[in-house]
């Protein structure tokens, strides 16, 4: 008995094993990785807190105080990164007229502020990442538009993630094309980012990933727990739009921890393992906390794959507070309150993600995985309309009830060509009845796109 048991161990560590995740680090990556300064993301902290306050209702025809200064400095920010990038972002205000509504008292005139990094592939094989902080802030009474709310960290360390990123990224040649984008009407109702991606929605826009950075400066958690090296990535495991039919698929196949918001998660817990070290991404099954919500949220419920980044551990006390002191406690979101290295490497995660995403190759079309009859090895088909031919694939395996992939198999784009323009691929003794299989397409610059769940076939 024990010598059976022993031989059926050796056999699953073998197939299965932490250390077959490649490590393969990408230069220009590493590069963009390299260049986070933390000095810009405190001086763009320090910046938006000097406007007093950036709530969606106060002032926008003062010059130094209220919303309207606010973003006019951040469109001047970006412009001045285009600049220096030789003219490579498009700059422009997303502006809209809010309806009157629960925290809009009367119509109001919203601004998102958005930077876009064109990629080189345009028309129908173009592919958009966003990624958004709010510069809106807030005090304890949501309709107070005029006292003092600095947003330090809600939301103006978001805020200069998504800056530094387009500060640096915009040197920088991508396939895909990057929107950085500083929302407004967050803290009223997510009504900036619902306006955008409704928008992007009604011009069939190809969103392939969405992240919201918001809160990601504090390391005192109100809980007395100090941890300046983990960070919080929420992803939905269903997306709201599922029919009644893919809801059947997701039961049948044991697909409800492999959503496109999920797979987006996973992807960024791989590759920031690789390029930020001393740093770990916490993935939390769920779309967000209890009681809040974010700017991931209309892009999920629009369909597309969106993800919130959030630090380990809030302070309550620190967030939609008036500044006071009540009894030796401070209250109010102030800078003090950021710690800048900490929010260098939540931009370190996003550059290393959205870089490695927006250079490789387009994730695999109509994946499935061959049900036609019982047996004992795995058989997956898919297409790919990317860019030429990839380099290859990566079958990607895990069991059932392991939160990453634990396996990746390279396979060349030669030793998967299948009939009629499909790829297909046979992977012997692993049984689909009792791991997860998905597949990455990988480019020749060894970079690899998000997993696909592939659906049953016959
Ligand atoms: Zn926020």
């Amino acid at each position: 008995m024990k010598l059976i048991a022993l031989v059926i161990l050796a056999t699953l560590s073998a197939s299965i094993g932490f250390s077959q995740i490649p490590e393969h680090r990408h230069s220009v990556v590493e590069e963009i990785v390299q260049e986070i300064s933390v000095d810009n993301i405190e001086r763009i902290v320090e910046r938006l807190v000097a406007f007093h306050t950036r709530h969606t209702l106060s002032d926008t025809s003062h010059p130094d105080i209220g919303i309207g200064a606010a973003r006019r400095w951040i469109k001047r920010e970006f412009e001045d990164y285009s600049r220096a990038a030789g003219g490579r972002l498009n700059v422009e205000y997303h502006r809209f007229i809010a309806e009157s509504q629960p925290r809009i008292p009367e119509p109001t005139e919203i601004v998102n502020v958005v930077a876009t990094l064109p990629g080189k592939l345009s028309g129908d094989r173009e592919r958009v990442y966003v990624i958004s902080g709010h510069y809106d802030s807030r005090v304890s009474d949501i309709m107070d538009a005029e006292s003092f709310a600095p947003g330090a960290n809600d939301d103006a360390s978001g805020t200069a993630v998504v800056m530094e990123l387009a500060r640096v990224m915009s040197n920088y040649e991508f396939d895909a094309t990057i929107v950085f984008m500083a929302v407004a009407g967050e803290e009223q109702g997510l009504i900036g980012a619902r306006q955008w991606a409704t928008d992007a929605y009604r011009h069939g826009m190809n969103i392939h990933g969405m992240i919201t950075n918001d809160i990601v400066g504090n390391v005192f958690g109100g809980n007395n727990i100090v941890d300046n090296t983990r960070m919080r990535v929420f992803s939905e495991g269903v997306s709201p739009n599922t029919t009644d039919e893919e809801l059947r698929r997701i039961v049948a196949t044991g697909s409800e921890n492999d959503s496109p918001s999920r797979q987006l998660a996973r992807y960024i817990h791989e590759v920031s393992q690789r390029y930020v070290t001393n740093f770990e991404v916490v993935m939390i099954y769920r779309r967000d906390r209890y009681l809040r919500g974010g700017d991931h949220i209309p892009f999920n419920e629009l369909g597309y794959p969106a993800i919130r980044f959030t630090e380990m551990n809030e302070n309550f006390n620190w967030q939609h507070q008036d500044v006071r002191i009540e009894e030796g406690i401070q209250y109010g979101d102030l800078p003090e309150f950021v710690d800048y290295e900490y929010t260098a490497n939540v931009t370190r995660v996003n550059a290393a993600s959205l870089a490695s995403l927006a250079l490789a190759p387009p994730p695999p079309v109509n994946a499935g995985i061959d049900i036609s009859r019982l047996e004992h090895d795995t058989t997956l088909r898919w297409e790919h309309d990317g860019t030429g031919e990839p380099a290859g694939f990566y079958i990607c395996i895990r069991e059932t009830t392991a939160p990453q992939w634990q396996r990746k198999m390279f396979v060349s784009t030669a030793e998967a060509a299948g009939d009629d323009d499909r790829y297909q691929y046979t992977v012997g003794g692993i049984s689909k009845d009792n791991y997860n299989f998905g597949i990455q397409a990988v480019g020749d610059n060894g970079l690899h796109s998000v997993t696909v769940f592939p659906d049953p076939v016959r």
